[in-house]
């Protein structure tokens, strides 16, 4: 088959071309790739990869859709079924995936990441990772849900979830999971402020719903969200820079409030401020992708309507550099998806 193999780190490692054919194990199915989308854990992948075990040479790509190929005798998956990957083939029997808490199972194993990921012809994942693909969605847009729009989830609605009557702050809208909890924001009714360093992206923001744009260069970004909120701060805080962002995050929060964090593209150590945290009451917590349970949430919601993934650009395998490329100098409006078809 053919698919996008990172044979060693760096740009100059990345093959596309002739790979071997996935070899289902028992409880595996087989998927016909029909589209896959880019993440920031696949530039991570290419270029570092640290903390993540795996072995190369490895097909990469996290998001995938398209149609059972070959299912076990008892399934009840059939050849031909349009389906979206749950990315993430977690084991069922430890005790977080007892209490249905999947992205914290012990025994995880993620396509892309840890076995053999999305941009190729055909994928084998155990068959209780792939859910039936809602009508009304195309390919690219099913391709476009799973990592961002999960994670988006999770954070927005998983731990203390955004109520309607509430603000929330979302660091840097540029980014794919950005604009997803900017929608999940909207779609509740909630009031949405977004960062962003250039007016284009707050312009599409607000076209999104963004009831407010900040643009960070003109004015620390706190001082702002003060004046938008009569001097209260946000109910909640979703922030994926890290570094770069971190002190006005921790300043934009209001009392008994929370910042969620799902990444840290800017870097992962930035100053705690503790004394500002426990006078203050401020919760913090990380988040990564979502639980099936969510998944399925996610794609009732989808279905419905309610939320349409917003995709920037298609690239071919033959051009996944382009895609890559465009993620890492953070152009993207949207998801990036790849055509496993063209
Ligand atoms: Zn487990």
């Amino acid at each position: 088959m053919k698919a996008v193999v990172l044979e060693e780190r760096g740009e100059a490692g990345l093959r596309v071309g002739a790979f071997d054919d996935p070899r289902p194990r028992a409880g595996e199915a087989v998927m016909k790739v029909k589209a896959g989308a880019i993440n920031r854990i696949d530039l991570y992948m290419r270029d570092s990869g640290k903390g993540i075990t795996h072995e190369l040479p490895m097909v990469l790509g996290v998001d995938g859709a398209g149609e059972i190929v070959e299912a076990p005798k008892e399934s009840a998956l059939k050849s031909g079924d349009p389906v979206i990957l749950y990315p993430m083939a977690y084991c069922g029997r430890c005790p977080a995936c007892i209490r249905g808490d999947h992205p914290n199972c012990i025994r995880f194993d993620i396509c892309g990441e840890t076995r053999h990921g999305t941009f190729a012809e055909y994928i084998a994942m155990p068959e209780k990772c792939y859910v039936p693909m809602p009508d009304g969605l195309d390919w690219q847009a099913a391709a476009a849900l799973p990592v961002a729009y999960l994670t988006a989830w999770r954070m927005m609605f998983g731990k203390d979830p955004l109520r309607p009557f509430e603000t929330v702050l979302i660091m840097g809208v540029g980014g794919g999971v950005s604009a997803a909890c900017l929608q999940m924001a909207k779609m509740i009714g909630a009031t949405a402020i977004v960062t962003s360093s250039t007016g284009e992206k707050l312009k599409r923001a607000r076209q999104l719903g963004a009831d407010h744009g900040i643009n960070y260069r003109d004015d620390p970004v706190a001082r702002q969200v003060m004046e938008l909120t009569a001097g209260r701060g946000v109910d909640m805080v979703i922030d994926n820079v890290g570094e770069a962002s971190w002190k006005e995050s921790l300043r934009s929060v209001r009392a008994g409030g929370r910042i969620v964090t799902c990444g840290a593209t800017t870097g992962g150590h930035p100053s705690a401020d503790i004394q500002r945290l426990f006078a203050r009451q401020i919760a913090i917590y990380g988040s990564t992708l979502g639980s099936m349970d969510e998944f399925r949430q996610l794609l009732d919601v989808a279905a419905r309507g309610a939320i349409a993934p917003v995709i920037d650009q298609s690239f071919a395998m033959d051009d996944i550099a382009s895609g890559f490329g465009r993620m890492e100098r953070s152009e993207q409006r949207g998801k990036l998806v790849v055509d496993i078809t063209a």
